[in-house]
Protein backbone atom coordinates (compact mmCIF):
# COMPACT_ATOMS: atom_id res chain seq x y z
CA UNK A 1 0.00 0.00 0.00
CA UNK A 2 1.17 3.40 -0.31
CA UNK A 3 -0.54 6.72 0.09
CA UNK A 4 -0.77 9.53 -2.58
CA UNK A 5 0.91 11.85 -1.80
CA UNK A 6 -0.87 15.88 -1.68
CA UNK A 7 -0.31 16.31 -5.24
CA UNK A 8 1.75 18.72 -6.37
CA UNK A 9 0.45 21.13 -8.82
CA UNK A 10 2.54 21.70 -12.22
CA UNK A 11 3.23 24.71 -13.59
CA UNK A 12 3.90 25.93 -16.68
CA UNK A 13 6.52 28.14 -18.45
CA UNK A 14 4.66 31.41 -17.54
CA UNK A 15 3.99 29.69 -13.71
CA UNK A 16 0.22 30.37 -13.85
CA UNK A 17 -1.03 26.65 -15.42
CA UNK A 18 -1.70 24.03 -13.43
CA UNK A 19 -2.05 20.49 -14.56
CA UNK A 20 -2.77 17.39 -12.47
CA UNK A 21 -3.51 13.67 -13.53
CA UNK A 22 -7.06 11.89 -13.09
CA UNK A 23 -5.66 10.27 -10.19
CA UNK A 24 -3.78 13.65 -8.57
CA UNK A 25 -7.02 15.62 -9.33
CA UNK A 26 -9.01 12.81 -7.60
CA UNK A 27 -6.77 12.90 -4.61
CA UNK A 28 -7.27 16.82 -4.53
CA UNK A 29 -11.42 16.39 -4.47
CA UNK A 30 -11.32 13.51 -2.19
CA UNK A 31 -9.41 15.52 0.51
CA UNK A 32 -12.85 18.06 0.48
CA UNK A 33 -15.25 16.56 3.01
CA UNK A 34 -18.09 17.29 0.78
CA UNK A 35 -20.48 15.20 2.77
CA UNK A 36 -24.23 16.62 1.24
CA UNK A 37 -24.63 18.25 4.79
CA UNK A 38 -21.65 20.36 4.94
CA UNK A 39 -20.99 22.83 2.35
CA UNK A 40 -19.21 22.16 -0.91
CA UNK A 41 -17.96 26.23 -1.40
CA UNK A 42 -14.20 24.73 -0.85
CA UNK A 43 -14.26 21.91 -3.59
CA UNK A 44 -15.66 24.61 -5.75
CA UNK A 45 -13.27 27.61 -4.95
CA UNK A 46 -10.65 25.18 -6.08
CA UNK A 47 -12.41 24.14 -9.33
CA UNK A 48 -12.79 27.60 -10.24
CA UNK A 49 -9.39 28.42 -9.65
CA UNK A 50 -7.81 25.84 -11.32
CA UNK A 51 -9.96 26.35 -14.48
CA UNK A 52 -8.89 29.95 -14.57
CA UNK A 53 -5.79 28.90 -14.59
CA UNK A 54 -6.57 27.61 -18.03
CA UNK A 55 -8.56 30.66 -19.16
CA UNK A 56 -12.10 28.91 -18.41
CA UNK A 57 -14.35 31.28 -17.14
CA UNK A 58 -17.11 29.50 -14.49
CA UNK A 59 -20.32 30.31 -12.37
CA UNK A 60 -21.37 29.34 -9.42
CA UNK A 61 -25.42 28.74 -9.01
CA UNK A 62 -25.73 28.71 -5.27
CA UNK A 63 -28.40 27.51 -2.95
CA UNK A 64 -30.81 29.43 -1.06
CA UNK A 65 -28.39 30.15 1.96
CA UNK A 66 -25.15 30.40 0.27
CA UNK A 67 -23.58 27.22 1.36
CA UNK A 68 -23.27 25.11 -1.32
CA UNK A 69 -23.07 25.48 -5.29
CA UNK A 70 -23.54 24.04 -8.46
CA UNK A 71 -20.39 25.32 -10.56
CA UNK A 72 -20.89 25.19 -14.62
CA UNK A 73 -18.37 26.26 -17.32
CA UNK A 74 -18.10 26.18 -20.66
CA UNK A 75 -15.01 25.19 -23.18
CA UNK A 76 -15.38 26.39 -27.10
CA UNK A 77 -18.28 28.51 -28.52
CA UNK A 78 -20.59 29.13 -26.06
CA UNK A 79 -23.35 30.21 -28.58
CA UNK A 80 -23.47 27.16 -29.96
CA UNK A 81 -25.33 23.60 -28.56
CA UNK A 82 -22.96 21.54 -26.76
CA UNK A 83 -22.00 18.33 -25.15
CA UNK A 84 -22.55 18.75 -21.29
CA UNK A 85 -20.11 16.73 -18.80
CA UNK A 86 -22.26 16.27 -15.53
CA UNK A 87 -21.35 15.36 -11.73
CA UNK A 88 -22.52 15.57 -8.47
CA UNK A 89 -19.81 16.80 -6.32
CA UNK A 90 -21.55 15.65 -2.88
CA UNK A 91 -20.61 12.67 -0.66
CA UNK A 92 -22.69 10.28 1.44
CA UNK A 93 -21.61 10.16 5.23
CA UNK A 94 -19.09 7.75 6.43
CA UNK A 95 -20.27 7.97 10.23
CA UNK A 96 -20.71 4.39 11.77
CA UNK A 97 -18.93 2.95 8.76
CA UNK A 98 -16.34 0.77 9.09
CA UNK A 99 -12.95 2.16 7.12
CA UNK A 100 -9.52 0.81 6.95
CA UNK A 101 -7.73 3.77 5.16
CA UNK A 102 -8.69 7.54 5.96
CA UNK A 103 -12.26 7.95 3.50
CA UNK A 104 -10.51 11.60 2.90
CA UNK A 105 -7.27 10.85 1.78
CA UNK A 106 -7.07 9.00 -1.30
CA UNK A 107 -5.48 5.78 -0.92
CA UNK A 108 -4.02 3.35 -3.46
CA UNK A 109 -3.59 -0.25 -3.29
CA UNK A 110 -3.25 -3.15 -5.42
CA UNK A 111 -4.77 -0.91 -8.97
CA UNK A 112 -7.94 0.28 -6.71
CA UNK A 113 -8.35 4.11 -5.47
CA UNK A 114 -9.95 4.04 -1.94
CA UNK A 115 -11.51 7.60 -0.30
CA UNK A 116 -15.14 8.59 0.10
CA UNK A 117 -16.18 9.29 -3.45
CA UNK A 118 -13.97 8.17 -5.48
CA UNK A 119 -16.59 5.69 -7.29
CA UNK A 120 -20.09 7.86 -6.37
CA UNK A 121 -18.93 10.07 -8.13
CA UNK A 122 -15.64 11.94 -7.69
CA UNK A 123 -13.81 10.19 -9.93
CA UNK A 124 -15.37 11.05 -13.47
CA UNK A 125 -15.12 14.13 -11.95
CA UNK A 126 -11.68 13.65 -11.44
CA UNK A 127 -11.36 12.86 -15.28
CA UNK A 128 -13.15 15.64 -16.62
CA UNK A 129 -11.40 18.38 -15.18
CA UNK A 130 -7.91 16.72 -15.31
CA UNK A 131 -8.79 16.51 -19.45
CA UNK A 132 -9.71 20.42 -19.15
CA UNK A 133 -6.42 21.60 -20.27
CA UNK A 134 -6.45 19.08 -23.18
CA UNK A 135 -9.82 19.71 -24.43
CA UNK A 136 -9.05 24.05 -24.00
CA UNK A 137 -6.52 22.86 -26.52
CA UNK A 138 -9.28 21.24 -28.96
CA UNK A 139 -10.11 23.21 -32.18
CA UNK A 140 -14.44 22.86 -30.67
CA UNK A 141 -17.10 23.55 -33.33
CA UNK A 142 -19.60 22.61 -30.26
CA UNK A 143 -18.45 23.68 -26.99
CA UNK A 144 -17.92 21.21 -23.90
CA UNK A 145 -19.85 22.58 -20.58
CA UNK A 146 -18.87 21.19 -17.29
CA UNK A 147 -21.85 20.66 -14.78
CA UNK A 148 -21.07 20.09 -11.38
CA UNK A 149 -23.94 20.03 -8.82
CA UNK A 150 -24.55 19.78 -4.63
CA UNK A 151 -27.06 18.00 -2.68
CA UNK A 152 -27.65 14.72 -5.40
CA UNK A 153 -27.11 12.19 -2.67
CA UNK A 154 -30.56 13.82 -0.85
CA UNK A 155 -32.81 13.80 -3.79
CA UNK A 156 -31.06 15.38 -6.82
CA UNK A 157 -31.95 18.72 -5.44
CA UNK A 158 -28.75 20.79 -6.27
CA UNK A 159 -28.77 20.21 -9.83
CA UNK A 160 -32.53 21.96 -10.19
CA UNK A 161 -31.15 25.10 -10.03
CA UNK A 162 -28.27 24.76 -12.46
CA UNK A 163 -31.05 23.60 -15.11
CA UNK A 164 -33.13 26.22 -14.85
CA UNK A 165 -30.26 28.34 -15.62
CA UNK A 166 -29.62 26.68 -18.56
CA UNK A 167 -33.11 26.78 -19.96
CA UNK A 168 -33.19 30.23 -20.29
CA UNK A 169 -29.87 30.15 -22.78
CA UNK A 170 -30.61 30.06 -26.94
CA UNK A 171 -28.34 27.05 -27.87
CA UNK A 172 -30.18 24.05 -25.91
CA UNK A 173 -27.24 21.48 -25.52
CA UNK A 174 -27.38 18.33 -27.96
CA UNK A 175 -26.26 15.46 -25.58
CA UNK A 176 -25.51 15.65 -21.85
CA UNK A 177 -22.79 12.60 -19.44
CA UNK A 178 -23.90 11.87 -16.46
CA UNK A 179 -20.46 10.22 -14.96
CA UNK A 180 -22.38 8.18 -11.80
CA UNK A 181 -20.51 4.82 -12.06
CA UNK A 182 -21.40 2.10 -14.50
CA UNK A 183 -18.32 0.32 -15.19
CA UNK A 184 -18.48 2.29 -17.80
CA UNK A 185 -21.53 0.80 -19.51
CA UNK A 186 -23.96 2.94 -21.36
CA UNK A 187 -27.10 3.51 -19.40
CA UNK A 188 -30.43 4.91 -21.37
CA UNK A 189 -32.71 4.41 -18.52
CA UNK A 190 -33.02 4.59 -15.00
CA UNK A 191 -36.29 4.52 -12.76
CA UNK A 192 -37.68 7.63 -11.12
CA UNK A 193 -38.47 7.50 -7.80
CA UNK A 194 -40.92 9.93 -5.32
CA UNK A 195 -40.87 9.67 -1.76
CA UNK A 196 -42.95 11.17 1.02
CA UNK A 197 -43.77 10.72 4.95
CA UNK A 198 -47.21 9.84 6.39
CA UNK A 199 -48.28 11.79 9.55
CA UNK A 200 -50.55 10.09 11.46
CA UNK A 201 -52.45 11.80 14.44
CA UNK A 202 -54.15 9.84 16.83
CA UNK A 203 -55.76 10.51 20.15
CA UNK A 204 -54.13 9.72 23.37
CA UNK A 205 -55.34 8.06 26.22
CA UNK A 206 -54.56 5.78 29.04
CA UNK A 207 -53.71 2.25 27.72
CA UNK A 208 -56.08 0.58 29.50
CA UNK A 209 -58.85 2.45 28.07
CA UNK A 210 -57.70 2.00 24.41
CA UNK A 211 -60.57 1.55 22.96
CA UNK A 212 -61.33 5.78 24.01
CA UNK A 213 -58.25 6.38 21.76
CA UNK A 214 -57.19 5.97 18.25
CA UNK A 215 -53.64 4.86 17.83
CA UNK A 216 -51.42 6.45 15.48
CA UNK A 217 -49.31 3.28 15.41
CA UNK A 218 -51.98 0.67 14.23
CA UNK A 219 -53.54 3.16 11.69
CA UNK A 220 -49.89 3.93 10.12
CA UNK A 221 -49.05 -0.29 10.68
CA UNK A 222 -52.65 -0.51 7.77
CA UNK A 223 -50.98 2.41 5.75
CA UNK A 224 -47.81 0.21 5.49
CA UNK A 225 -49.89 -2.88 5.03
CA UNK A 226 -51.93 -1.60 2.06
CA UNK A 227 -48.35 0.13 0.56
CA UNK A 228 -46.93 -3.41 1.18
CA UNK A 229 -50.11 -4.99 -0.96
CA UNK A 230 -49.92 -2.24 -3.48
CA UNK A 231 -46.04 -3.95 -4.10
CA UNK A 232 -46.92 -7.38 -3.84
CA UNK A 233 -49.81 -6.16 -6.74
CA UNK A 234 -47.15 -4.55 -8.82
CA UNK A 235 -44.90 -7.32 -8.68
CA UNK A 236 -47.10 -9.98 -9.47
CA UNK A 237 -49.30 -8.01 -12.47
CA UNK A 238 -46.44 -5.73 -13.78
CA UNK A 239 -46.06 -3.63 -15.88
CA UNK A 240 -42.85 -4.79 -15.85
CA UNK A 241 -39.53 -3.87 -18.40
CA UNK A 242 -36.95 -7.14 -18.66
CA UNK A 243 -34.26 -4.70 -18.84
CA UNK A 244 -34.57 -3.63 -15.52
CA UNK A 245 -32.67 -5.88 -12.69
CA UNK A 246 -36.12 -5.15 -10.98
CA UNK A 247 -38.43 -5.35 -13.48
CA UNK A 248 -41.09 -3.30 -12.04
CA UNK A 249 -41.70 -0.38 -10.04
CA UNK A 250 -41.26 -1.34 -6.15
CA UNK A 251 -42.70 0.04 -2.68
CA UNK A 252 -40.82 0.20 0.17
CA UNK A 253 -40.89 1.72 3.77
CA UNK A 254 -37.98 2.69 5.43
CA UNK A 255 -37.97 4.65 8.15
CA UNK A 256 -41.09 4.98 11.11
CA UNK A 257 -41.25 6.62 14.62
CA UNK A 258 -43.88 7.01 16.89
CA UNK A 259 -45.15 6.72 20.34
CA UNK A 260 -44.12 7.88 23.75
CA UNK A 261 -44.70 4.57 26.61
CA UNK A 262 -46.85 1.24 26.55
CA UNK A 263 -49.17 2.61 29.00
CA UNK A 264 -50.40 5.01 27.00
CA UNK A 265 -52.46 4.84 23.01
CA UNK A 266 -49.64 6.86 20.56
CA UNK A 267 -51.06 9.75 19.33
CA UNK A 268 -48.55 10.20 16.70
CA UNK A 269 -46.37 8.29 14.40
CA UNK A 270 -44.62 8.90 11.09
CA UNK A 271 -42.70 6.94 8.50
CA UNK A 272 -41.29 7.67 5.18
CA UNK A 273 -41.90 5.05 2.19
CA UNK A 274 -40.82 5.32 -1.30
CA UNK A 275 -42.25 4.39 -5.00
CA UNK A 276 -39.27 3.23 -7.36
CA UNK A 277 -41.04 3.47 -10.43
CA UNK A 278 -40.34 2.04 -14.21
CA UNK A 279 -40.20 5.73 -16.34
CA UNK A 280 -43.47 4.77 -17.90
CA UNK A 281 -45.54 3.49 -14.74
CA UNK A 282 -46.54 6.87 -13.02
CA UNK A 283 -46.08 6.65 -9.60
CA UNK A 284 -49.16 9.91 -8.70
CA UNK A 285 -51.84 6.56 -9.43
CA UNK A 286 -50.26 4.40 -6.59
CA UNK A 287 -49.97 7.63 -4.31
CA UNK A 288 -54.03 8.40 -5.24
CA UNK A 289 -54.65 4.81 -4.43
CA UNK A 290 -52.94 4.96 -1.09
CA UNK A 291 -54.25 8.15 -0.48
CA UNK A 292 -58.38 7.30 -1.13
CA UNK A 293 -57.39 4.25 1.30
CA UNK A 294 -56.39 6.35 3.69
CA UNK A 295 -59.36 9.26 3.31
CA UNK A 296 -61.88 6.41 2.14
CA UNK A 297 -60.84 3.85 4.93
CA UNK A 298 -58.54 4.81 7.97
CA UNK A 299 -59.93 8.76 8.93
CA UNK A 300 -63.48 7.71 8.82
CA UNK A 301 -62.85 5.28 11.86
CA UNK A 302 -60.57 7.50 13.31
CA UNK A 303 -63.02 10.81 13.29
CA UNK A 304 -65.69 8.46 14.79
CA UNK A 305 -63.57 8.44 18.08
CA UNK A 306 -62.27 11.44 18.19
CA UNK A 307 -62.70 14.94 14.59
CA UNK A 308 -58.95 15.87 16.19
CA UNK A 309 -57.45 13.10 14.11
CA UNK A 310 -55.97 12.40 10.78
CA UNK A 311 -53.56 11.45 8.50
CA UNK A 312 -51.31 13.87 6.19
CA UNK A 313 -48.77 13.09 3.41
CA UNK A 314 -45.87 15.23 3.26
CA UNK A 315 -43.68 15.31 -0.18
CA UNK A 316 -39.46 14.38 0.07
CA UNK A 317 -38.00 14.12 -2.81
CA UNK A 318 -38.61 12.85 -6.31
CA UNK A 319 -36.96 12.95 -9.45
CA UNK A 320 -37.74 11.38 -12.97
CA UNK A 321 -37.18 8.56 -14.26
CA UNK A 322 -34.83 8.58 -17.83
CA UNK A 323 -35.80 6.86 -20.86
CA UNK A 324 -33.89 8.08 -23.39
CA UNK A 325 -34.68 6.01 -27.05
CA UNK A 326 -31.98 3.75 -27.94
CA UNK A 327 -31.95 4.79 -31.25
CA UNK A 328 -30.68 8.48 -29.72
CA UNK A 329 -27.57 10.67 -31.26
CA UNK A 330 -26.65 10.96 -28.07
CA UNK A 331 -26.39 7.07 -27.39
CA UNK A 332 -24.86 6.31 -30.66
CA UNK A 333 -21.95 8.36 -29.50
CA UNK A 334 -21.27 6.88 -25.82
CA UNK A 335 -21.64 3.47 -27.10
CA UNK A 336 -19.26 4.24 -30.01
CA UNK A 337 -16.89 6.60 -27.60
CA UNK A 338 -17.41 3.58 -25.00
CA UNK A 339 -16.61 0.92 -27.80
CA UNK A 340 -19.84 -0.90 -26.70
CA UNK A 341 -22.38 -2.39 -28.82
CA UNK A 342 -25.79 -2.13 -26.54
CA UNK A 343 -26.94 0.70 -24.24
CA UNK A 344 -29.17 -1.15 -20.48
CA UNK A 345 -30.94 0.00 -17.74
CA UNK A 346 -30.03 0.36 -14.19
CA UNK A 347 -32.30 0.55 -11.03
CA UNK A 348 -30.60 3.58 -9.12
CA UNK A 349 -31.59 7.15 -9.87
CA UNK A 350 -29.56 10.02 -11.27
CA UNK A 351 -29.62 13.89 -12.17
CA UNK A 352 -29.59 12.35 -15.83
CA UNK A 353 -33.66 12.22 -15.37
CA UNK A 354 -33.69 16.47 -14.80
CA UNK A 355 -31.62 16.69 -17.56
CA UNK A 356 -33.91 14.70 -19.49
CA UNK A 357 -36.62 16.50 -18.99
CA UNK A 358 -35.04 19.76 -20.02
CA UNK A 359 -34.95 18.28 -23.33
CA UNK A 360 -31.22 17.36 -22.96
CA UNK A 361 -30.85 14.18 -24.94
CA UNK A 362 -28.71 12.24 -22.05
CA UNK A 363 -27.07 8.71 -21.16
CA UNK A 364 -25.42 7.42 -17.79
CA UNK A 365 -21.98 6.66 -17.85
CA UNK A 366 -18.70 6.73 -15.35
CA UNK A 367 -16.09 4.52 -13.47
CA UNK A 368 -16.58 2.10 -11.02
CA UNK A 369 -19.39 0.20 -10.11
CA UNK A 370 -22.56 1.21 -8.17
CA UNK A 371 -22.15 -2.10 -6.09
CA UNK A 372 -19.38 0.14 -4.22
CA UNK A 373 -20.62 3.28 -3.51
CA UNK A 374 -22.34 4.42 -0.37
CA UNK A 375 -19.93 1.82 1.50
CA UNK A 376 -17.12 1.62 3.88
CA UNK A 377 -14.18 1.54 1.71
CA UNK A 378 -15.54 2.89 -1.73
CA UNK A 379 -12.82 2.42 -4.51
CA UNK A 380 -12.79 3.12 -8.17
CA UNK A 381 -10.33 1.03 -9.90
CA UNK A 382 -7.50 2.73 -11.79
CA UNK A 383 -8.37 0.53 -14.58
CA UNK A 384 -11.85 2.39 -14.63
CA UNK A 385 -10.44 5.91 -14.43
CA UNK A 386 -8.11 5.20 -17.58
CA UNK A 387 -11.28 3.55 -19.48
CA UNK A 388 -12.90 7.07 -18.27
CA UNK A 389 -10.10 9.07 -19.61
CA UNK A 390 -10.80 7.88 -23.11
CA UNK A 391 -14.07 7.54 -23.05
CA UNK A 392 -14.50 11.60 -22.49
CA UNK A 393 -11.55 12.01 -24.92
CA UNK A 394 -13.79 10.44 -27.97
CA UNK A 395 -16.81 11.94 -26.61
CA UNK A 396 -15.37 15.38 -27.34
CA UNK A 397 -13.84 14.22 -30.16
CA UNK A 398 -16.84 12.86 -32.07
CA UNK A 399 -19.26 15.21 -30.75
CA UNK A 400 -17.06 18.67 -30.54
CA UNK A 401 -14.38 18.81 -32.64
CA UNK A 402 -14.00 20.34 -36.14
CA UNK A 403 -13.85 18.72 -38.96
ZN1 LIG B 1 -23.86 9.50 -7.27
Amino acid sequence: MFWVAEPMPRTDENGTMTTLDSTAMLAKLVAFDTTSRNSNLELMAFVRQYLTSHGIASELVYDEAGQKANLFATIGPADKPGLILSGHTDVVPVDGQDWVTDPFALTAKAGLLHGRGTCDMKGFVAVILALVPEIAKLPLAAPVHLALSYDEEVGCVGVRGLIAKLAGRQATPFACVVGEPTEMKVIRAHKGKISLRAQVRGFECHSSLAPRGVNAIEYAAALIVKLNEIGARIAAEGPFDAEFDIPYTTVHTGVIGGGTALNIVPRDCWFDFEFRHLPAHDPDTLLDELKGYAAGELVPRMHAVDRGTGIAFQDLTSFPGLATDDAAPVIALAKSASGRNSSSKVAFGTEAGLFSAAGIPTVVCGPGSIDQAHKPNEFVAAEQIAQCEQFVRRMVESACVRR
